[in-house]
């Protein structure tokens, strides 16, 4: 095999799930290879639709602070607290009980230094939009949700007659703002 062929791991898919392994990899300094089954336009799977909105445990609002970089005092922010054992139980309570306890053990013990690696390769994360009420100024966050900018993150799609995705908005984009271009695929 000629030597540019040869990579030390080959990761399947170009999905959040195989993008964290590839870069993961990589900071080993190891070769990466990735495969996608699908057309280049089409790929990343679900994490090509996705929200972007990501729950972690994070204690505090410092915890947020660490990952939320323009979060100033004058946002006047309140968000509950949110530990790990937090986090164990809802995710406990919305499984039933099912969650495999080794596999929900890691994901809850290891999701701020998760959220925390994303961030150091380039995700800006938010405040989760869709998720705060205000009283007396102050908007309080509920649910221990993030959101993130990845340039994926775009929730409504204009397709064409064929299926194709044309262009997409973002999860605030009012239905209005797509009338031109529906208006001209229709005169296609
Ligand atoms: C509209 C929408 C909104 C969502 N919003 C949220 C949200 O706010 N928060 C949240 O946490 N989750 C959300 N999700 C779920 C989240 O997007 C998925 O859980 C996540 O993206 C899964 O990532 P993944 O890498 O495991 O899989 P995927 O992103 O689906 O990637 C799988 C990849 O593998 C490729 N593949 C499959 N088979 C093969 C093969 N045989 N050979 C090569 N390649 C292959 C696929 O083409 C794809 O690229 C949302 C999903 C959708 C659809």
């Amino acid at each position: 095999m000629e030597n540019n062929k040869h990579f030390d791991v080959v990761v399947v898919g170009t999905g959040n799930a195989a993008l964290s392994a590839a870069v993961t990899a990589s900071e080993k300094n190891r070769k990466v290879l990735m495969l996608e089954k699908g057309p280049e336009h089409k790929r990343g799977g679900n994490s090509y639709f996705t929200d972007g909105a990501i729950r972690f445990a994070y204690n505090d609002l410092d915890g947020i602070r660490s990952i939320v970089e323009d979060l100033s005092d004058e946002d006047n922010v309140e968000m509950p607290e949110y530990s790990v054992q937090d986090f164990h139980d809802d995710l406990m309570k919305v499984t039933q009980g099912k969650s495999n306890p080794k596999l929900a053990d890691h994901l809850v013990s290891k999701s701020h230094e998760t959220i925390l690696w994303m961030k150091e390769q380039g995700v800006k994360f938010i405040m989760n939009e869709n998720q705060f009420y205000e009283t007396d100024g102050k908007k309080t966050f509920w649910g221990g949700l993030l959101s993130n900018k990845i340039k994926w993150n775009f929730t409504k799609f204009v397709i064409d007659r064929n299926g194709e995705v044309v262009k997409r908005f973002g999860p605030q984009d009012e239905p209005e703002k797509m009338d031109n271009l529906i208006s001209e695929l229709l005169n296609k």
